[in-house]
């Protein structure tokens, strides 16, 4: 029994769809297999699907044999027909958006070390605050199989040993997923480590070595290379991260297997700092995070995801420290400084008392600064300063409310589009947006349009190889060049606009053309939304002033745009011609740099004599040193990461009382 149909799974067979389909293929007694391009495999295994590839619209066949092989094809079809079916899946792993569960990117800039005669090892700066604790080191060691050929009497006895590892990893996979402080994103990835755990393909490949004589490590070994390289070689990003992923499992079947425990994050005490090389997924997924003091990583930058989980959490973190982690392999103590990129190994008196003291003086102020919470501060003429909040989740939500956010001043939609396996889908943005909207309504809820180019690639849009990523095809000029893709968020922001008050920016703008092709977008799916009867609302449309061009032809932009927001962590690299993630050029990657300062007054002026409200959403909006400036300039809003918002209210208050 067969039959053919084309697939309407958004963005085809991936992790979660295909684990659905075999749920669904294992449910009936059959043989069921898929077949594409004359390719067969079976329905059973999420490890062969996934590698056969199948996209959205393809061609392919279901072939069922057995007892129930009509009722096979029938419900199998039924799945691959349904359009909805992936995003069903997409709504259960993050609802709406939210499995997007970290927080925006903020760029925490690296500076350069004080010189005080400490030794102290230089970092990124990724995650503000600063801590100090006993060091929690996870190096985990390579694991290399005994590589003794089994007896023929062996093998039945070593297969067994095998079954009984799998059995015993899941099973722990499956206390993981039970716990119901896990969140949407981390099950996620839980779940599908634990689908590769249960797959045939892996235990068959592994059994097969094992009866040709290898010892069960080896196996193991060898197989989840054999499989991490079909996954390596298939031309689809998301594909090819999974590799990782099935040597992660492969290494928890062989630590079971040799008897030995992981350095597991699980044991970590309270207030300790964790030092790695680098952590991955499954370490992430599973780490105690409200347990770890800080974090010290040779890998990672500002932008990676530890430091995004690190700053949602609120831990301090110093990433990026090369060769320089292993300096901290026998740490006993570790003190660091999350702001200024420092790490202390086994601080002296003078160091940990100075430490002590600031960590206490941190957690006094947090607690000081949180009768602001409610307060709306005004500049001495009565003219209401927006402090808004930076956020990249619906998870946020909560927190920038808690803080006392006056809306939000930077919606960075990047992560809705990362942390997925293909480009999230009309409906599923117009609800992540209207959900925001809803949530601080009618405060402003300024999103901004996709900000993403080469050097943070997403599955969907094929980038350049370019030389220069951060002067590339990035931000609104990608957006412009493919209106598949922004006409779907610009729709979708549209639909939103009817549950609040949306704003919409635009990034990396640099020509006043960028601003006039946008809005010529915006009425033709104004005008396609009416004709199809879809209810929705105009908005207020925005620029994002970060390259010197904008800036130096502010004046005629601000006649054709609602609002400025200064992005100050792209301006100043761009003014500077300094990386800002490049620690080695971080001395000049200053936004008090008299050039910087000078570019974000001319556009201040630029926007206040236009008449339209100028705003800033890069780092430099929380520093209380620069707000009086920024104030004085003309700026009536300011957006940061909800951890900044009560201090920056603090520091306009004292403004407005020292009149
Ligand atoms: C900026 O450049 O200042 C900004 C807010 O955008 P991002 O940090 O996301 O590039
Ligand atoms: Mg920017």
């Amino acid at each position: 029994m067969e039959r053919s149909t084309i697939v309407r799974v958004h963005e085809g067979l991936h992790a979660r769809p295909a684990t659905r389909f075999v749920k669904l293929a294992k449910g009936f007694e059959s043989e069921v297999e898929l077949v594409k391009d004359g390719k067969a495999v079976s329905a059973k295994s999420s490890v062969k699907l996934m590698l056969l590839a199948v996209k959205e619209n393809q061609e392919v066949t279901v072939r069922a044999n057995g007892a129930d092989a009509i009722e096979a094809v029938e419900a199998l079809i039924g799945y691959l027909e349904n359009p909805r079916a992936g995003l069903d899946d997409e709504s259960e792993a993050g609802g709406g958006g939210s499995e997007a569960a970290a927080p925006a990117p903020e760029v925490s800039l690296p500076v350069a070390a004080p010189a005080d005669g400490t030794p102290k090892l230089q970092g990124v700066a990724a995650s503000e605050g600063v801590a100090i604790g006993p060091a929690f080191a996870h190096f985990p060691a390579e694991i290399e199989g005994p590589g003794r050929r089994l007896q023929a009497d062996e093998i039945y006895g070593e297969v067994e040993r095998f079954r009984a590892a799998v059995a015993q990893v899941q099973a722990r996979m499956d206390r993981t997923l039970a716990e119901d402080n896990l969140s949407a994103g981390d099950r996620g990835i839980v779940a599908a480590l634990r689908d590769i755990a249960a797959d045939d393909s892996l235990s068959g490949e592994v059994e097969r070595l094992i009866s040709e004589g290898d010892d069960a490590v080896s196996a193991v070994i060898g197989a989840a290379s054999t499989i991490a390289a079909d996954f390596s070689a298939v031309d689809d990003h998301y594909l090819n991260a999974r590799a990782d992923d099935v040597h992660a499992v492969g290494r928890q079947i062989c630590l079971v297997l040799l008897g030995q425990d992981e350095v597991s994050l699980e044991t970590i005490p309270q207030g300790a700092i964790l030092i790695a090389d680098d952590i991955g997924a499954w370490d992430l997924a599973r780490a105690p995070l409200k347990r770890i003091g800080g974090v010290v990583c040779g890998h990672g930058g500002a932008t990676s995801h530890i430091a995004i989980i690190a700053r949602s959490h609120g831990i301090p973190a110093v990433l990026g420290l090369g060769d320089k982690v292993n300096q901290l392999r026998t740490a006993k103590e570790v003190a660091l400084d999350g702001n200024a990129g420092h790490v202390i190994v086994d601080p002296d008196e003078t160091t940990r008392s100075d430490f002590t003291r600031r960590v206490e003086a941190a957690t006094q102020e947090r607690a000081g600064l949180k009768i602001f919470k409610g307060v709306t501060p005004t500049r001495a003429d009565g003219t209401v300063i927006e402090v808004a909040a930076n956020i990249g989740s619906l998870e946020e939500i909560e927190a920038a409310q808690e803080a006392g956010a006056m809306g939000v001043g930077l919606f960075r939609t990047e992560l809705l589009f990362m942390r997925h396996m293909h480009l999230p889908s009309e409906d599923m943005q117009a609800e992540t947006y209207s959900a925001l909207a809803k949530a601080f309504a009618p405060h402003p809820v300024i999103v901004r349009t996709l900000d993403i180019g080469g050097d943070k690639p997403i599955a969907g849009i094929e980038f350049p190889d370019e030389e220069n990523p951060f002067l590339g095809w990035r931000g609104i000029r990608m957006c412009l060049d493919r209106p598949d893709i922004f006409k779907k968020q610009l729709r979708a922001l549209l639909r939103a606009a009817v549950h609040g008050n949306i704003k919409v920016m635009l990034p990396m703008v640099s020509e006043i053309a960028e601003v006039t092709h946008t809005r010529a977008l915006v009425d033709e799916c104004a005008a396609e939304l009416k004709a199809e009867g879809v209810e929705h609302a105009s908005f207020d449309l925005g620029v994002m002033i970060e390259t010197p061009a904008a800036v130096l032809i502010a004046p005629a932009l601000a006649k054709e745009v609602a609002f400025f927001s200064i992005g100050t962590n792209d301006l100043t690299q761009y003014i500077m011609a300094a990386d800002r993630l490049n620690p080695t050029v971080a001395k000049l990657n200053d936004v008090t740099n008299p050039a910087v300062m000078s570019a974000i007054e001319l556009t201040a002026k630029a926007g206040v004599a236009a008449g339209i409200m100028v705003g800033m959403c890069g780092e430099a909006a929380g520093r209380p040193d620069l707000i009086p400036a920024f104030i004085g300039m003309g700026l009536t809003e300011l957006s940061m990461s909800p951890a900044s918002i009560q201090r920056a209210k603090k520091t306009i208050a004292a403004m407005a009382a020292e009149r």
